[in-house]
């Protein structure tokens, strides 16, 4: 007697949202079982959703057989599979599709033999490094200091989820770390994941937990889940995750979809990080997703941040009396770790500077006297490469792109005009590819020319040991290589570099302990971007470079550390709330200004973006849909009679900022609504529109809809 087993399977990206797709098997199976099952000419692995009785079909119906089950591997939990769905459905993406991505790629090349022999190693590696650990080892820990203690007892005791708002250094990972520690001293199951929003900052992440718990659980309990790994390594950590094995789970934002049956805690490190957002296939936020998740699996989750999101905050603002509790605890740690204060904000105001001003002279200066006194200094620019354009002053040639609407930038190492966008690279004309001149000039200015100015301007500045002082970079270019980073950060460590010139990249988690000043040169591009969440981006990206510095105590009161800004527009709210390390009030102003603009978080947004050879045909898809759009809401019970900013907006398609990529033409749409269920229902209905309306619009190469978009 044959079933019916519905089977999620990854098929072609928008062939609909459908569920999943019917096959029968002699038997019935569990939910989450992997099965290898027949799709079109191939076979392909897929995960079992549901098992019914195959006399509910329609007679006659025909359906292909399950081609065979991965056998040895515990099915994938139920909760999981819900996770799967959930996030699917939230992010406009097939359940298929999400849940064969949120597996390792080489599990789904195995057959059950070869799964065997996998399972088999780990479990001999486990038995074999089990007397690596003991219950007697204990590794030295620090006391925790009186916030650290209240914020600990405080998560160990209230429901969650939690918003630990904690300055930089205040000791949030050691409260992490206890929380991990207490958990799996209590239950001999539990899984604990930890999250990093970017796979640079996993290496320290990983020494430092495998420091503390490695002793005590044995190394084979911790297990990493990012991008850098190989397809075996990842296997291994997935297996070891799905098997309960692996206790403590680090990871990058994709480890919120791995298979982590006893997971009972979640931290969400830097929780601000855009890096959270995935950029492509189902476009999910994996701090969202850690939130949804721990309520699933009942696991207490910890979101943790020393600039909060802005939702993030918002959801944690305490309740008055008598008013339903917010939707997160806030649980703070305003002080710093030992003697280290929080660094001095200087603004130089650059409108009283000579025109051209790279570093004013009051900077230098400062810069100066950290070195000779042996302290190290940060030099922030976001932007990399000698000089982003290019141009000839006879004729006004540029360095645009050919394949993009962005100039393409100088790079004098090797002497090349590169694009950052589709990497169309060539050799530097000596001579204006326009008319011919020999003298081409340059627009502004990238690390790699910063570290040689200051070169020039610092010749003859020396250390305490009285060697020339020294300059480094660290950005996407100096760190192309495997392991150039860790090797650039080890020589910061180690004093080698007195001075780093650096993109965010340098801002971002790590413990440098001799900077005493840190300089932010040109800041302003995000005042008054299009994007409204470019100020939240750079209040968080200075304070977080600023807390790099001061992390040593030889930094104390009487030689306070320092943050430089330069800057034209020095009375900007931002920066008089930068000065006072106030992260509340910054967060006031602009929550006040995005509740009388009726922005996120006080709605809910959705892009769509589409791509054509021609901006009118991706806008004329767009504007097509916007108009099926309109007939929905019209026939949504009650939508009409909503005021003005109370029902769901549709705007008309634009170009995207970056309107051309590699030959592409890019435009999006955005769709705005104060209530995220009202979002949800509408995209939900829209969906299959847009699928049958691209049908029509031949000349769309690719759409996509992006929910809680990142960046507009
Ligand atoms: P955060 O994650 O908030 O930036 P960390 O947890 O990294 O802060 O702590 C900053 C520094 O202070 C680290 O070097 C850490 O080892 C140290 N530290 C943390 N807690 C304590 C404590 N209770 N006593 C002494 N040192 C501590
Ligand atoms: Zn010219
Ligand atoms: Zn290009």
């Amino acid at each position: 007697m044959a079933v019916l087993i519905s089977v999620l399977v990854q098929t072609p990206a928008h062939s609909g949202l459908g569920g999943a797709l019917h096959y029968e098997h002699t038997q019935g199976l569990p939910v989450g079982t992997l099965v290898r099952v027949p799709l079109g000419q191939r076979e392909t692995m897929g995960v079992v959703v549901s098992t019914e009785d195959a006399g509910s079909l329609p007679e006659g119906t025909q359906l292909r057989a399950i081609a065979g089950v991965l056998e040895g591997l515990t099915p994938l939990h139920e909760r999981w599979v819900t996770l799967i769905d959930f996030a699917a459905h939230y992010y406009q993406r097939s359940p298929g599709e999400v849940a064969l991505s949120a597996l390792p790629p080489a599990l789904r090349d195995l057959d059950s033999t070869q799964l065997a022999r996998r399972l088999n190693k780990l479990h001999a590696h486990a038995t074999s490094s089990v007397d690596e650990a003991s219950p007697q080892t204990t590794a030295v820990r620090p006391e925790l200091t009186a916030e650290q203690a209240q914020a600990f007892e405080q998560i160990q005791t209230e429901p969650g989820p939690f918003l630990l708002f904690g300055s930089t250094g205040s000791g949030k990972t050691e409260v992490y770390l206890r929380c991990v520690e207490a958990l799996l001293e209590q239950d001999d199951s539990a899984q604990a994941l930890l999250m990093v929003p970017e796979i640079n900052l996993t290496p320290q992440l990983e020494a430092r937990v495998h420091e503390r718990l490695a002793p005590r659980w044995g190394s084979q309990a911790i297990v990493s889940m990012h991008s850098g790994l190989t397809p075996a390594q990842r296997l291994r950590s997935w297996l070891s995750a799905h098997s309960g094995q692996a206790r403590i789970i680090l990871g990058t934002r994709m480890a919120i979809l791995a298979s982590m049956p006893h997971l009972k805690l979640i931290v969400v490190d830097e929780e601000h990080d855009p890096s959270y957002k995935q950029q492509e296939g189902a476009r999910y936020s994996a701090r969202d997703l850690a939130v949804y998740r721990g309520r699933l699996d009942q696991a207490r989750v910890i979101l943790g941040s020393a600039t909060p999101s802005l939702e993030s905050w918002q959801h944690s603002e305490p309740a008055a009396p008598g008013d339903k509790p917010p939707r997160y605890r806030r649980v703070a740690m305003p002080s710093r770790i030992g003697q280290g204060a929080l660094p001095q904000v200087r603004r130089v105001d650059m409108n009283l500077q000579p025109r051209q001003t790279v570093f004013s002279g009051v900077l230098l200066d400062a810069m100066r006297e950290r070195v000779r006194g042996g302290e190290q200094v940060l030099v922030l620019l976001n932007r990399r490469g000698y000089s982003p354009v290019l141009h000839c002053r006879s004729c006004g040639w540029k360095s645009e792109c050919a394949h993009c609407s962005a100039f393409r930038v100088f790079h004098k190492v090797d002497r090349t005009l590169r694009c950052h966008h589709c990497g169309l690279t060539d050799r530097v004309p000596r001579h204006c590819p326009g008319c011919g001149d020999a003298d081409l000039g340059m627009l502004g200015r990238g690390t790699e020319m910063l570290e040689e100015q200051l070169a020039e301007l610092l010749t003859g500045l020396t250390r305490p040991d009285g060697q020339a002082v020294r300059i480094g970079r660290i950005d996407a270019d100096s760190t192309r290589l495997q392991g150039a980073l860790e090797q650039q950060l080890a020589q910061v460590h180690a004093g080698d570099v007195d001075i780093l010139v650096g993109t965010q990249m340098i801002a971002k988690g790590h413990d440098f302990r001799r900077v005493g000043l840190v300089a932010a040169l040109d800041p302003d591009g995000a005042l008054f971007s299009s994007d409204f969440r470019a100020p939240e981006r750079l209040f968080a990206l200075l304070m977080q470079a600023g807390g790099r510095a001061g992390r040593d105590a030889a930094l104390t009161r009487e030689n306070p550390s320092e943050l430089w800004v330069q800057t034209f527009h020095p009375q900007h709210p931002l920066f008089e709330a930068l000065r006072e390390h106030d992260y509340p009030a910054f967060a006031r102003q602009q929550l006040e200004e995005r509740a009388q603009a009726g922005m996120p978080p006080f709605s809910a947004q959705a892009l769509v973006r589409a791509e054509a050879r021609q901006q009118e045909a991706a806008q004329a898809f767009l504007n097509a849909a916007r108009e099926a759009g309109e007939a929905l809401l019209s026939d949504m019970p009650g939508h009409a009679d909503l005021g003005p900013g109370e029902g769901l907006t549709l705007f008309a398609a634009v170009p995207m900022s970056l309107q051309r990529v590699a030959n592409v033409e890019r435009a999006q749409m955005l769709i705005e609504s104060p209530s995220r269920a009202m979002l949800q229902r509408f995209l939900t209905q829209w969906h299959p529109v847009l699928h049958h309306l691209r049908q029509q619009h031949r000349p769309v190469i690719r759409w996509a809809v992006d929910v809680d978009p990142q960046s507009i």
